[in-house]
């Protein structure tokens, strides 16, 4: 009897609001098409559809039910399109509350340059990295209190009678906790990457000149873990000085750190001189969006959200609301979100085929509003977008 080799993989997929429905919906077709013909047909995905947000909402009376967090966990691995942040309800933002249930502790971006596409730099084609923000604390914590607050007058004058630090009673309160487990679980996922992937360098983005516990904190550990974990594939810039080494040893790679103002400059400056960035959250956050503009923008950038078991792939956009349900959002950033996904999942030809048909189309003028009017050229809507993506698959 013939051996059965066909395999059917159960993907869950957040539809998302507002522009989210029609960019994971091409997506999901574009990410069947590779799939098949990259496995000559004998794999295709099965997309199971969970809730959150407002399409959870309506059909069930909870922003994020648990049978969705439940449904991922149980795969491993999830597609997400945005989601509103309920306005009051009692949740800060469903995103951060998806990657706190899930402990996806890794924001992933990868920032390259695609042919064609209008950038506001000279020359785009020298920036690509890919940024590894932690995900899970420093503001992401989330612990801030109001000014006037009973918690925040409590917190002032514990720091008076305790500490002797006086602030002025009209400040509200944040806390930015940084721990050495969180920040080492990061930097160890930014150096496998650098390490797997053969790329030169990794660098440590920090504000450590001034906040020295928190920041500072998470540059040392990022050292102290490079010399314990990765002593035969990591080298510092330090470490080179100290063994009177010119250039980094074949194969190995660079670990640095840069101040988050000098990074920010040397980012547009000298582009190519970094491969892998590591930040805590807030640096990342900035940075990243900062990447993605010198590229063209929002909506080319993908990402995915990576802990230890579980995966989310998404678009780093939100909703959109005032494109949504008009055929005019761009859908590159969830393809190529989706693109990660498959590399994840172990289907890189299927990757290269996404990526590569995307690139095709971009750089044959092929450019959805948010690009066409910055090129000044004819634009496509998303569905017909995607048809010239799929019609580019091999
Ligand atoms: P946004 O949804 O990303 O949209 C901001 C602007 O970026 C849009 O008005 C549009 O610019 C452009 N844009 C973003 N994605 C685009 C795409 N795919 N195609 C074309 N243009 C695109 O940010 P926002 O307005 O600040 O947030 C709206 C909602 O999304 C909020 O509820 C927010 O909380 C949520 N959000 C969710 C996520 C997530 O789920 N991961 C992330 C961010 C925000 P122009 O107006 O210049 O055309």
């Amino acid at each position: 009897m013939a051996l059965d080799l066909r395999k059917e993989l159960v993907i869950p997929v957040i539809p998302g609001d507002g522009i989210g429905p029609e960019v994971v919906a091409v997506t999901k077709k574009l990410i069947d098409a590779a799939v098949n013909a990259s496995t000559a047909g004998y794999v295709s995905i099965r997309w199971q559809e969970v809730l959150a947000g407002e399409a959870a909402f309506n059909a069930t009376g909870e922003w994020l039910p648990g049978s969705t967090l439940g449904d991922i966990r149980a795969k491993g691995v999830a597609l997400k399109g945005p989601l509103t942040t309920p306005v009051g309800g009692g949740i800060r933002s469903l995103n951060v509350a998806i990657r706190q249930a899930l402990d996806l502790y890794a924001s992933v971006r990868p920032v390259r340059y695609f042919e064609g596409v209008p950038s506001p730099v000279k020359e785009p084609q020298r920036l690509n990295v890919v940024i590894f923000r932690e995900n899970t604390e420093d503001v992401y914590k989330g612990l801030e209190w109001r000014c006037g607050s009973k918690e925040a007058l409590g917190i002032m004058a514990f720091l008076k009678s305790a500490h002797g630090v006086e602030l002025s009673q009209d400040s509200g309160i944040g806390l930015k906790p940084i721990s050495e487990s969180a920040s080492k679980r990061l930097i160890r996922a930014a150096l496998s990457h650098a390490v797997k992937k053969k790329l030169k360098s990794v660098t440590l983005v920090h504000k450590g000149n001034i906040m020295k516990f928190t920041e500072g904190a998470f540059r040392d550990w990022g050292y102290e873990l490079a010399r314990d974990e990765f002593p035969e594939s990591v080298v510092s810039e330090s470490d080179l000085r100290a063994r009177g080494l010119g250039a980094v040893p074949d194969g190995m790679v660079l670990l640095n750190d840069r101040i988050a103002d000098n990074m920010f400059q040397q980012i547009l400056t000298r582009p190519d001189e970094y491969s892998v960035l590591a930040t805590p959250n807030l640096n990342g956050d900035y940075l990243a969006d900062a990447c993605a503009a010198q590229v063209g923008g929002l909506g080319l950038a993908p990402g995915a959200n990576m802990g230890d078991d579980v995966a989310v792939f998404e678009a780093v956009h939100g909703t959109a609301p005032k494109y949504a349900g008009k055929n005019m959002a761009n859908p590159c950033s969830a393809m190529l979100s989706g693109a990660m996904m498959l590399e994840h999942l172990g289907y890189e030809p299927a990757s290269k085929m996404v990526v590569e048909a995307v690139a095709s189309a971009l750089s044959e003028g092929v450019l959805t509003q948010d690009l066409a009017r910055l090129a000044g050229t004819k634009s496509y809507g998303t569905v017909e977008f995607a048809s010239e993506v799929m019609a580019r698959l091999p």
